[in-house]
């Protein structure tokens, strides 16, 4: 009896089981999200902990450390899966060994029901109802940090949950890389003698929700392994065979709609790309948020908001709608692009959406290391904001409460959406060499050899490789923020005639 091949054996069959009730308590976020009746609220707090409780145990069973032994003392060199799969596993023990049951479960239902609580802050812009609520989550998560720093960087130990690897330091050194270009950039733009229309009409829901549809399919969307619903805040959730997608109408802002849905399509891609070998173990899944974000923003930027790929949008509006502004594609495409004041990070556009990302870096960090107290966020946001806007918050949604994301603990998070961009600029880069055909494909709404590319050189691998390595393979250079400025300067100084 071979007793080594079994320890790996019996890990993977229990790693298994854990990976199927992580994707349940992920269901359970997505109901939350679009279907849970509103009076449920309380109850799935309940449910989320008591998952989380199930999930925690299972993730620091005694079992685990003897398996993990045994297997990494007999896997081959020459196995890279095997070694990747055990390189993950022992990162989920020693990161969950170090969190309390009782704490893993606290931040499980505390979250849950601060997210709530937001959301009705939001909605009645009221502030000071919020803060008991995210001062609780705070305390939690830096408790938590605290336990899983051992002595080091509260943040960078936050940051490591959702991009292992990297670092307060090296995300605030590309911020320092990105800003002087943006802000000149910004500058530029908005001083203009040419100014792109606004898109002026009127588009009814079931039309925007139809274009929605066409869209999701022209990216490769696998609608037998997923669906789209309505959400507040789009977004999509699961793995495997089934990863689901949601977006939002906005009465006459059908772009909102659109971009958000190719957004999501993006992330659900990647999961649906990823080898199927891997399933239900921890490869089968995208490697870190970073590399997520870099493939909702290719396919909704660089691919989605292009000259080539708008022009079809165009032709495919004008079968649904007759009422609308668009002179021509080129006309369209700056509407499309158009860049203006505004408050709200998910509606940025690709030139100033990573100032509002730096903006909720800095304030995070300093949420986390104690140097902001919760009483002094709203203030602390809105000279931020009017310093590096140069125009006031008018209302608490338009500013600090305007994202969900610190309601439900997640700190550490907001970087890797700029970090998902410049990974995008990078693979974008690497995509124009690799098919050079690009534009006339995306002419033609056709996007298969792009997204094609992109699940051969990085979906595909799941966590197979560190979030740096698959980029890195991916482009055949290290990333660094260099494509991203280019393509955004070359871009929007053509389409504002600069
Ligand atoms: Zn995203």
């Amino acid at each position: 009896m071979n007793i080594r091949a079994n320890a790996f054996d019996e890990l993977m069959a229990f790693q298994r089981r854990t990976e199927a009730l992580g994707q349940i308590s992920g269901r359970l976020g997505w109901d939350q999200e679009t279907m849970m009746p509103r009076a449920a609220a309380g109850q799935r707090a309940e449910e989320m902990a008591a998952i989380e409780g199930v999930l925690h145990a299972r993730r620091t069973d005694a079992r685990l450390e003897a398996w993990l032994a045994e297997a990494e003392a007999t896997v081959v060199t020459g196995d890279a899966v095997g070694q990747a799969q055990l390189r993950h596993i022992r990162r989920s023990f020693t990161r969950a060994s170090k969190i309390p049951a009782r704490l893993a479960e606290e931040l499980a239902r505390v979250t849950s029901s601060a997210q709530g609580v937001w959301a009705e802050a939001r909605a009645s812009n009221d502030v000071a109802t919020f803060l008991p609520a995210l001062r609780e989550v705070i305390t939690l998560r830096r408790e938590e940090a605290a336990c899983l720093a051992q002595g080091g960087d509260l943040y960078d130990a936050l940051i490591e949950d959702y991009e292992p690897g990297a670092t307060a330091a090296s995300l605030g050194a590309m911020f320092d890389g990105m800003r002087p270009r943006l802000i000149e950039l910004r500058g530029a733009v908005l001083e203009a003698a040419y100014q792109p229309e606004a898109l002026e009409g009127r588009f009814g829901s079931d039309g925007q929700m139809k274009i929605a549809r066409e869209l999701a399919s022209a990216f490769g969307y696998d609608w037998d392994r997923g669906r789209l619903d309505l959400a507040v805040h789009p977004f999509s959730s699961g793995s495997g065979s089934d990863a689901r997608i949601t977006t939002r109408v906005v009465e006459n802002d059908p772009f909102n709609c659109w971009y958000s849905t190719i957004h999501e399509v993006g992330h659900a891609c990647y999961e649906l790309g990823v080898d199927e070998d891997y399933a239900l173990t921890p490869l089968g899944q995208g490697v870190s948020m970073g590399v997520h974000e870099s493939q909702s923003r290719i396919y909704e930027n660089q691919l989605g908001r292009s000259r080539a790929f708008t022009g079809w949008l165009l032709g495919r509006m004008r079968t649904q709608f007759s009422d609308f502004n668009a002179r021509d594609a080129d006309a369209f495409y700056a509407t499309v692009n158009r860049v203006r004041a505004g408050y709200i990070r998910t509606e940025a556009d690709e030139v100033q959406y990573n100032l509002h990302v730096m903006l909720r870096f800095d304030l995070e960090r300093a949420l986390i290391s104690g140097d902001l107290v919760v009483d002094d966020l709203e203030a602390a946001w809105n000279d931020r904001f009017r310093a590096d806007f140069g125009f006031p918050v008018d209302k608490p949604s338009n500013g600090v409460l305007q994202d969900v994301h610190w309601s439900v603990g997640l700190f550490g998070y907001f970087p890797t959406y700029s970090l998902g961009n410049l990974y995008a600029g990078c693979l974008h880069q690497a995509l124009g060499k690799a098919v050079p055909d690009l534009d006339g494909q995306m002419a033609q709404g056709d996007t298969s050899a792009a997204t094609g590319w992109l699940r051969e050189n990085v979906q595909r691998h799941g966590g197979l490789y560190t979030p740096r390595e698959v980029i890195t393979r991916a482009c055949g250079f290290e990333p660094h923020e260099g494509p991203l400025l280019d393509y955004l300067e070359e871009k929007f100084r053509a389409i504002y005639r600069l």
